[in-house]
């Protein structure tokens, strides 16, 4: 059985930057990359650089009016208003050169992480540069523009014929891959994340379960504000097992948004590193129970990247190369050393979050309480159908 893991990485996919004040920085693959090969867990054999999306691959999801909107855009030849109307040249999707081009590039890195587990290349395969999780049809919306984990996940089901579960765990619903498959009966989507209440995009609510065949198979578990490492935990393992026995899928696609931690800007979740940590272990339990070992890993949000995203995607490589044991105690000083300088905040010190991350949560119970009703609510049409 092949049990080796790919990473997918090159610089080039940092070319995907909207301008210096904007919370999306691909910084983080290079940050997450150096952390691991500091501390000699990734070789260069491992290393993978991504191809370019042909247009076509592109076209399995998104509009070629769309997609040529796209191209305009990022070679100054498109008005702002016609830009607006595609989501382009916004203040969450701002115009930038080649944005086409560096867009591909994420998508290309995800559709070959797809290829090389596919091939029996590989059993696992990361692209951290992936996970654009709020791409439309259509239209850009939320920092994403196309939406990398859609277009593989209909590559599979097209090329590859196969049932693909999708697990989300950014701190945002994933909204675009949700939609895109929602009369799918081939492509089942969960989505962990904060109620949409107070957060973007609003959507993802349990009400929200798919329509004709695909009926049953979008699976939302939205959590309170403040949730923490506890709850979240309970809420993923639980919901990604059942609904996992009850799919029966041939691959998984996990999207890894790192902006559930408590320090992240955008959301008002409080996990910390430890939620981060499980989540690829029960992931890879799945992909080994269920999918034969099939797992494709992509990133998404995380707003912290100097303080959270390394050593949160850190861990899912390492999950991977079943080396989680070795993130414990102090991170590597060369890492420190090199990065440190860059960094507007203190590195943290060690793979864990001290225990005085943040203070005491009043409504812990309450949001405890409520977190557990909304699973309930989740997974009834599962459990039910299921008796
Ligand atoms: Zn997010
Ligand atoms: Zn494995």
């Amino acid at each position: 059985m092949i049990n080796n893991s790919v990473f997918i990485y090159s610089e080039e996919q940092l070319t995907y930057k909207f301008n210096d004040d904007h919370p999306f920085n691909h910084i983080r693959l290079q940050l997450t990359k150096d952390l691991l090969q500091d501390m000699n867990a990734l070789s260069s054999t491992q290393l993978l650089a991504p191809r370019i999306a042909t247009d076509e691959e592109i076209g399995l999801i998104h509009d070629p009016g769309y997609i040529d909107a796209v191209k305009k855009c990022g070679h100054g030849g498109l008005s702002i208003g016609i830009a607006n109307n595609y989501g382009l040249g916004t203040e969450d999707v701002p115009m930038f050169a080649n944005m086409h081009e560096a867009s591909a590039l994420l998508v290309g890195g995800t559709l070959q992480a797809v290829e090389e587990v596919m091939e029996g290349r590989a059993a696992h395969a990361l692209n951290l540069g992936g996970g654009l999780h709020h791409g439309f049809r259509g239209k850009a919306s939320g920092f994403c523009i196309y939406n990398d984990s859609s277009i593989a996940i209909e590559y599979l089901r097209k090329v590859y014929g196969m049932r693909v579960l999708y697990i989300d765990t950014d701190a945002h619903h994933g909204d675009g891959v949700q939609w895109a498959f929602y009369e799918d009966p081939d492509v089942c989507t969960l989505s962990i994340h904060e109620t949409g209440r107070y957060l973007f995009p609003g959507t993802g609510t349990v009400n929200e379960k798919g329509q004709g065949k695909g009926f049953g198979l979008s699976i939302n578990v939205p959590v309170d504000a403040f949730s923490e490492d506890e709850s979240l935990l309970e809420m993923y393992e639980t919901a990604v097992w059942e609904v996992a026995d009850f799919f029966k899928p041939d691959i998984i696609v996990t999207q890894n948004g790192a902006d559930a931690h408590y320090y992240d800007p955008l959301t008002h979740l409080s996990a910390s590193v430890r939620f981060f940590k499980e989540i690829p272990r029960i992931a890879h339990e799945i992909a080994h129970d269920y999918c034969d070992g099939k797992w494709v890993a992509v990133g998404g949000g995380g707003y912290d990247i100097w303080r959270v995203v390394p050593r949160a995607w850190s861990f899912i490589w390492l999950e991977m190369e079943e080396k989680l044991e070795e993130a414990t105690g102090p991170l590597p000083t060369s890492w420190h050393k090199k990065w440190q300088p860059h960094a507007p905040v203190k590195l943290p010190e060690a793979w864990e979050d001290p225990s005085s991350l943040y203070p005491p949560i009043p409504r812990r119970d309450e949001i405890n309480e409520k977190n557990h009703k909304t699973l309930e609510k989740a997974l009834f049409h599962i459990r039910n159908e299921r008796k």
